[in-house]
């Protein structure tokens, strides 16, 4: 099971590294082409590049600040288990033997 969570890692950060790279190098190869002025094909195909690094752009911030909110949320849970005021040592069901 931890294997094919890594393989599946994996493959989704090839995924992710080969929808940044394509768009970027095409954009790139085809920055100084010939262009027939309106409804340039190669134009459009830049534009939906363009959009979709946009996209992706976005999806990496909205995780990064979801990642933001549920490390604060674990970190904020971890030290209210050691506040006194949350909970008792028999509530923890914390044996003291000595
Ligand atoms: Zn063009």
């Amino acid at each position: 099971m931890n294997n094919q969570k890594r393989i599946g890692a994996g493959i989704l950060c090839i995924v992710f590294v080969l929808a940044m790279l394509v768009p970027s190098v095409f954009i790139i190869h085809e920055a100084g082409h010939d262009c027939i002025g309106e409804d340039c094909p190669i134009c459009q195909a830049i534009a939906t590049c363009s959009q979709l690094l946009r996209v992706i752009g976005v999806v990496i911030l909205i995780l990064a600040a979801l990642l933001g909110i549920l490390s604060a949320q674990r970190a904020w849970n971890s030290h209210a288990y050691f506040v006194p005021a949350f909970g008792t040592l028999v509530s923890w069901k914390i044996r003291l033997n000595n």
